[in-house]
């Protein structure tokens, strides 16, 4: 019994050593075909073949290169371009870039309307810092404040598209408002700048120089004549959401030399509170200093 299984094992064996020998004994006798697969987009033509005797297969790269593909129309806002052939995306969709203009300033959120520079296409949302202001500036600010002139609550402060001046003092050593005289401006938290505004020009009614809060409230765009010198926490809020580390270096408010913009805000009887935007530094200097002014507005 033992010895007929082990030579049943043996001719198994044997006819293993045969069928190994058959497969590899021989150099492939291959049949081609001549761009057998078409070149695509990406891919060249393939020849094929077939060996004769065993039946293997093999290919390699045929005569006619890859096609490339062929462009669709232009990608647009919300279409991607893509290959005509093969309907791969050669470039995806750019999405809409969007201007956004507040249209509606009297509801709470504020409404503004992006209108895309490219195909016009128009969306709304609430109103957002960088926003085009009813006042033709930008949004600096939105929160919920109170005014404190007038108690009103207000959620947005506009800053002016330009500056009112930029070697503007806050009062003079030689003509009214007199530099070493006290006013009542030392508030400096956000909705006091309107005020301050209003307290140094009232300290002086009869100022025979145009400084930096008279400039600003006397200042009118887009229509609106509201404008104020911001105070000092006001100032702050434009120079952290639009000026500090914003690529174009913010507004044109934190590049050149003049860029010490003056705040409302008194600090002593002859100093006044300002902010340096091109370092962020904080600081206060004698009011007959000449600095540069940018108007602001609420709403
Ligand atoms: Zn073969
Ligand atoms: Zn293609
Ligand atoms: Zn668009």
């Amino acid at each position: 019994m033992k010895t007929h299984i082990f030579m049943g094992l043996a001719a198994f064996g044997m006819a293993l050593v045969l069928v190994y020998a058959a497969c590899n004994n021989h150099t492939h006798d291959w049949v081609w075909t001549i761009d057998a697969v078409a070149a695509t987009c990406t891919s060249s033509s393939k020849d094929t073949a077939v060996c004769s005797e065993c039946g293997a297969v093999t290919d390699k790269a045929g005569s006619v290169a890859a096609l490339g593909h062929t462009d669709g129309a232009a990608a647009t806002c919300t279409t991607a371009q893509t290959c005509m052939v093969c309907s791969e995306i050669l470039a995806a969709a750019l999405g809409h870039e969007y201007d956004w203009v507040v249209t509606n300033d009297t509801s709470y959120p504020a409404i503004s309307t992006g209108t895309c520079s490219r195909d016009g296409h128009t969306e709304t949302r609430g109103t957002a810092i960088g926003d085009k202001g009813p006042g033709g500036g930008k949004i600096f600010y939105v929160g919920t404040f109170t005014m404190t002139d007038n108690s009103s609550t207000a959620h947005y402060l506009e800053a002016a598209p330009s500056n009112q001046g930029t070697g503007i003092r806050w009062a003079t050593a030689t003509a009214s408002p007199y530099a070493t005289v006290s006013t009542d401006a030392n508030a400096t938290v956000i909705g006091s700048g309107r005020r301050n505004t209003a307290l140094i020009i009232a300290g002086d009614p009869y100022s025979t120089y145009n400084h930096a809060a008279l400039l600003c409230k006397n200042y009118i765009n887009n229509g609106k004549n509201d404008w104020f010198l911001p105070s000092f926490d006001e100032l702050s809020e434009i120079y952290n959401n639009l000026v500090n580390g914003k690529p174009d270096h913010g507004y044109e408010m934190g590049t050149g030399t003049a860029s010490s913009y003056w705040s409302s805000s008194q600090y002593s009887v002859d100093t006044a509170r300002y902010r340096q935007f091109s370092s962020g530094a904080v600081s206060s200097g004698h009011k007959y200093q000449s600095q540069p002014v940018r108007a602001i507005r609420a709403f």
